[in-house]
């Protein structure tokens, strides 16, 4: 069977359907490939907790973190399906008073990149989260940050993309069919479809395909872990991170406190999967008690990890690669599902030849020598 295109997405995570979706909202003829039940262990897009922060990030990322922002709030109305956004906030505390003046720069740095964040102390950040531990001195509040639900929203971005019209083919792709130095679509068991574009969206996956056709990306898969507490009465609206310390801190509407913060996984690097290692449970069971001592009496319910795509410098490579026909939407580097709304807007803007501003500076010629 073969059939063209002019866009073809490998990988339906976050990342990928957003892309598909917001091409298929500007007419573009998009054939999406991935496993049946997208998001699947141990995808980033299964595995995330869901953390929506504009705060706190590389520079490079302001544009998009801001412009996803303004997205999230209404996005389930638009894409017609949940995404479990919550606009609860978020803090990112410190503990150590030498902290505090860096911070203090940071948010004004960040305020001044038209991010809505401002330094809380005292009874102000008391009120936001009593439950913290005494230790904590200040946070920076991003009061229009929150929480959502990757796989809900994961599931919503494709399924609005295929009522657009893009095409689900149900099954990732064996290999990329190149022509003259030039990718020109992908093979898929007896499936063949041509594209002017094949955007590689596949998370830690993408090294594997592009390695296909020679192309080395400078990425590493990272697995990291999650907890998940039974459930609690409601004690905390913002989402918490916290300097110095690998935390990042929700209670979900269940009541459950859901606790990442990129506690490293057990990596299978020949099967592609990961294990939930002990020690990691521990150190990150002690970074959540230091910084929010009521949870002491909870008991972890659940356990998981995932695997993502981590670029050198902890920023995305989203951009045309040197391999002509094929476009690079991946190496996320465990924050790249608040981006989702922007990232896939930016994508089909710029595969549309409007060289988005938001994406000059996650170009992978950046670490082309
Ligand atoms: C534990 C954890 C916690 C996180 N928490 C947060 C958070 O709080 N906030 C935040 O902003 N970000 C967070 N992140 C990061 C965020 O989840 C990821 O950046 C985002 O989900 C990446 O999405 P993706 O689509 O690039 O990759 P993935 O979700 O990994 O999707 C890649 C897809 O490619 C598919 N694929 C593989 N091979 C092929 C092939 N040959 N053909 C077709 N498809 C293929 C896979 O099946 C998969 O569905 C977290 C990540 C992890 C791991």
């Amino acid at each position: 069977m073969s059939r063209a295109v002019d866009v073809v997405v490998l990988g339906a995570g976050v990342i990928g359907a957003s892309i598909a979706y917001h091409l298929a909202l500007r007419g573009t003829r998009v054939a999406v490939f991935d496993a049946p039940e997208v998001p699947q262990p141990p995808s980033a897009s299964w595995a995330s907790a869901g953390g929506i922060r504009q705060q706190g990030r590389d520079s490079r990322e302001w544009a998009l973190t801001v412009e996803a922002a303004r997205r999230w709030p209404t996005l389930a109305e638009e894409l017609g399906a949940t995404t479990g956004f919550r606009q609860g906030g978020h803090l990112h505390v410190v503990e150590q008073e030498e902290d505090v003046p860096a911070l203090r720069e940071r948010v004004a740095r960040e305020r001044q990149a038209g991010i809505g964040v401002e330094l809380v102390t005292g009874p102000e950040l008391r009120t936001l989260a009593p439950g913290l531990s005494p230790a904590v001195l200040a946070a920076a509040y991003t009061p229009d940050d929150g929480q959502a639900d990757p796989r809900a929203t994961t599931r919503a971005f494709l399924s609005a993309a295929r009522r657009l019209g893009a095409s689900f083919h149900p099954w990732r792709a064996d290999a990329l069919q190149v022509e003259g130095g030039r990718v020109i679509g992908v093979t898929a068991g007896i499936e063949q479809v041509k594209a002017s574009w094949v955007v590689l969206a596949a998370g830690s996956w993408s090294s594997r395909l592009a390695a296909s056709v020679g192309l080395e990306l400078p990425l590493a898969v990272r697995g990291s872990q999650m907890l998940l507490t039974d459930p609690d009465r409601p004690s905390l609206t913002p989402t918490l991170t916290a300097q110095g310390r690998r935390l990042s801190l929700k209670q979900l509407p269940e009541g459950g406190f859901l606790i990442g913060g990129g506690w490293p996984a057990a990596i299978d690097a020949e099967l592609h999967a990961c294990s939930v290692l002990e020690e990691s449970v521990r150190g990150s069971w002690i970074d959540a008690t230091q910084v929010f001592p009521a949870l002491a009496g909870r008991r972890v319910a659940q356990r998981w990890c995932g695997l993502e795509a981590q670029s050198p410098d902890g920023v995305a490579l989203v951009g045309g690669s040197r391999m002509a026909g094929l476009y690079l939407a991946t190496g996320f580097s465990n924050h790249g599902f608040q981006l989702a709304p922007a990232v896939g807007a930016a994508v089909a803007a710029d595969l549309a030849g409007q060289a988005p501003v938001a994406l000059a500076q996650l170009s992978p010629a950046r670490f082309s020598s």
